[in-house]
């Protein structure tokens, strides 16, 4: 018989597996742009839980739709109609190409669900033909993320993400971001189907090229394939547009969404068109959580002040005073600071010194959180509704950080 673990040992981080390392800071209390932390200081959080919390923390109709919710029924799985999802979906469709939508409570579960879509329409087609399925392949991009499961790490195609968790071969491809040369030529008897990010987050805040996306929506006309756009970080509002998509002027055939859907509620999307959606009948996927009255009476709620009068063009103009201050500081610290790429509140600061220098020195010197991507970028994702002035707050900041780190170089 093994002795038992002493309790002691189970407390706190130890009990945690160690996918995580954060630092050793809590917060209490949020309302707004701001957040209270452990150590009794104010943090200005500029990346909102990595685009998740659209509205900042505690905002009141959202604190609100919530309390009403959970005094009604929290959850009931979906072996009854829910009509918190069903109106929830309704407006998501009149709003977008989609005729269907399938609640999830993740990105990566969103994901999937697009992924499985792709590959059913093939087989669904197949056998009408009456021929074997062998379009299975789906082609995804360098630099992309598309979430941590089996699948969705293979279709990401991180090595550092796959690493011992794949077999040879899960079925997916993978071509440059932005070569749509090499996607064509990537295309064959096998493929299902593509899957791409318009703004990539992750790996870099990189928008699609116009072209290179509207070449991708073409190739799969011409293949009859699916086109698959993951909106997971970049939809919902981010860009300045209620998805990234439409700044490009077509359409998908599928779309993932979650982060700022929930505004902090674990709540995900995945939406498809008519063609996309008719193989997913009865039976062929699930989710005993996805879509429950909770979550979506809160999605709901975003939605609500997504849609209001001109709130997404505030979002454009928010993002331009931004992107503006932001090529100020630039100009001001060419040494420490080298670029600004994104779209609407979705931007990647590139540094000239290394990117963690840079998050730390906001995070424990000036109480500023900001979070990493690719390409040595610190990644800035403020809440939607983020003010001028609050913006002015972040440049300081992000001025004061600078000026600590030269110091720090020359002494
Ligand atoms: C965060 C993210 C995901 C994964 O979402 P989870 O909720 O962590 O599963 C997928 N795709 C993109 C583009 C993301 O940014």
């Amino acid at each position: 018989m093994s002795t038992p673990t002493p309790p002691s040992v189970l407390l706190g981080r130890e009990a945690m597996m160690a996918t995580y390392s954060p630092p050793n800071l809590a917060f209490e209390s949020g309302r707004g742009v701001w957040l209270h932390g452990n150590d009794g200081k104010d943090y200005l959080d500029f990346y909102s839980g990595i685009a998740v919390s659209a509205f900042g923390h505690n905002h009141p109709y959202l604190v609100k739709a919530l309390q009403e919710a959970s005094e009604k029924v929290w959850h009931l799985s979906n072996m009854f109609r829910i009509p918190q999802a069903e109106r929830l979906a309704t407006r998501l469709c009149e709003q977008s190409f989609a005729t269907k939508v399938f609640f999830t409570n993740s990105g990566a579960e969103s994901n999937e669900c697009g992924l499985k879509a792709i590959r059913k329409y093939q087989a669904v087609k197949a056998e009408a033909a009456g021929h074997n399925c062998v379009k299975n392949r789906i082609i995804g991009f360098s630099s992309a993320f598309h979430g941590r499961t089996i699948a969705t790490v293979g279709a990401g195609g991180n090595p550092a993400h796959m690493k011992g968790f794949l077999m040879e071969d899960e079925g997916f491809d993978q071509v440059p971001y932005g070569d749509l040369a090499a996607l064509e030529a990537a295309i064959t008897e096998q493929t299902a189907g593509v899957i791409l990010e318009p703004v990539q987050g992750e790996g870099g805040i990189r928008p699609a090229d116009e072209a290179f996306f509207r070449g991708v929506r073409r190739l799969c006309d011409e293949h009859d394939i699916l086109m698959m756009v993951d909106e997971v970080q970049c939809g919902m509002g981010r860009t300045g547009k209620l998805f990234a998509h439409q700044w490009y002027g077509v359409e998908p055939d599928i779309m993932s969404l979650a982060k700022g859907i929930g505004g902090g509620f674990p709540l995900g999307a995945c939406l498809a068109n008519d063609k996309a959606a008719a193989a997913m009948v009865f039976g062929t996927h699930g989710s005993t959580y996805g879509g429950n009255p909770l979550a979506t009476a809160i999605g709901n709620a975003v939605l609500d002040l997504l849609s209001e009068e001109g709130f997404l063009e505030s979002v454009q103009s928010r993002a331009a005073y931004l992107q503006e201050k932001l090529a100020g500081l630039i100009a001001r610290y060419p040494n420490v600071y080298d670029s600004v790429s994104g779209k609407g509140l979705m931007l990647g600061f590139k540094c000239v010194v290394p990117n963690g220098d840079v998050l730390v020195s906001l995070r424990d010197d000036h109480q500023m959180l900001v979070a990493k991507s690719g390409d040595n970028q610190v990644r800035m994702l403020p809440p939607l509704n983020v003010t001028e002035a609050e913006i002015d707050t972040a440049i300081d900041r992000l001025a004061a950080a600078a000026e600590t780190l030269l110091a720090r170089a020359e002494g």
